[in-house]
């Protein structure tokens, strides 16, 4: 019989994969998203043959990542052919995933809260679509995920954030000149509702509102985030220009319900965006249907009206979120977690938004489109 090492024994069998083939065939796989292979993208963190079995380690560009069960199926096909072309038998693959958002490439301007990789604003047409709840899923469902996220509330008019994470019974902390985050449901948030009388109309004339607001988002000891998501008072005030002028945003986040007239607002509310010069991530459909108890579903407001509405701009979507009492329960209760405990349904629907947004947020950054807007405007009140 022969055996290896004999010049007659088949050339086949005792070929082995080398680290060179196993990065070789990792440069023909791509990233999904951001279409450029893992290798050039300095995503893989390891490529090793242990024991007959190839270990690869991947670096995603965020712990939301909705293409991790992809790049694994392309990296064993691709790992399947280097082994046929050398002539290898193949053992397991073991695909091992970590996550590390990146700040955007390329050159921004000096960021005020450089431990902060990106800012996003949450921003809407109008009142009562759903902009807060949508903006604090997204950072509690990002958190979930693994990312460091903390949560401004910039609806200074009508900050809905210390209701909706439970806030009322918890005071604020000051260290020095600077604000402590509340520090709930694995993030960090601030919010103005916490620092006045909650029953106090608030009223804030354009200087004031700019003040505030650049108070609340310089003056808290936000630490190292991968994501602040900042829920912007709805319309197109002042705070969203502030916002725009004092932080580079890795882009706006627009929730819209399906109907026409809620569309026309968000439209003016995109426009509003790409004249800052922040682009827009997408569009988020909240309220899009509802389910009753026995599951049939009623498209009570227009079902897909935002998603066509997304197509018409050449926007992504980022999902639809049906109406649900859950949601309202735990946004009047103050415990988001609960969002993601029995109601698998809902559940699957933040976390799908969650890891869209995330995906934008990534491909923006790559494509070094990230720049701070440089923007002037007339009679705009500073400082
Ligand atoms: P906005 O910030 O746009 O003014 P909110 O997020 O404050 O809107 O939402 C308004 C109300 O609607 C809140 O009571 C909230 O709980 C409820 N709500 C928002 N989205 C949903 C949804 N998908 N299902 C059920 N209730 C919702």
């Amino acid at each position: 019989m022969l055996a290896p090492g004999d010049s007659r024994y088949p050339t086949i069998l005792h070929m082995k994969l080398s680290t060179k083939d196993l990065r070789d065939a990792l440069a023909t796989v791509e990233d999904p998203d951001l279409h450029k292979d893992l290798v050039s993208l300095g995503m893989v963190t390891k490529a090793e043959l242990i024991d007959g079995r190839v270990i690869i380690g991947i670096e995603l560009t965020t712990p939301a990542c909705p293409m991790k069960d992809r790049i694994r199926k392309d990296i064993e096909q691709a790992v399947a052919v280097a082994a046929t072309r050398v002539g290898a038998t193949l053992g397991e693959v073991v695909v091992e995933f970590t996550a590390k958002v990146r700040p955007p490439v390329g050159q921004r301007a000096q960021s005020p809260l450089p431990e902060v990789k990106h800012v996003i604003a949450v921003g809407a047409g109008k009142g009562g679509v759903g902009k807060s709840s949508v903006s604090v899923n997204l950072a509690v469902g990002l958190a979930r995920m693994g990312a460091k996220v903390g949560l401004l509330d910039g609806d200074i008019y009508g900050p809905s954030i210390p209701t909706m994470l439970g806030l009322d019974n918890l005071s604020g902390a000051v260290r020095g000149e600077m604000l402590v985050p509340f520090e709930v449901h694995g993030i960090k948030a601030i919010t103005i509702g916490k620092l006045v009388d909650p029953d106090k109309a608030l009223i804030w004339r354009g200087p004031m509102a700019h003040g505030a607001f650049k108070q609340l988002a310089l003056q808290t000891e936000w630490g190292a985030l991968d994501y602040l998501i900042v829920d912007l008072p709805p319309g197109t005030g002042d705070v969203p220009l502030t916002l725009a002028q004092l932080l580079p945003l890795s882009g706006a986040v627009i929730v819209c319900t399906p109907q026409r007239v809620a569309q026309d607002d968000a439209r003016r509310a995109i426009r509003m965006f790409q004249q800052l010069g922040v682009g827009v991530l997408g569009i988020v459909e909240n309220m899009s249907h509802f389910v009753a108890d026995d599951g049939h579903e009623y498209d009570l407001f227009g079902r897909g009206g935002a998603e066509t509405m997304a197509a018409s701009m050449d926007l992504p979507f980022l999902g639809a979120i049906p109406i649900h009492m859950d949601l309202r329960r735990h946004c009047d209760q103050g415990t988001p977690l609960a969002n993601w405990e029995g109601n698998g349904a809902l559940a699957e629907a933040l976390d799908s938004v969650c890891r869209k947004v995330a995906s934008q947020i990534s491909i923006a950054s790559m494509r070094g489109e990230l720049v701070q807007p440089t923007l002037s405007v007339v009679g705009t009140q500073k400082g």
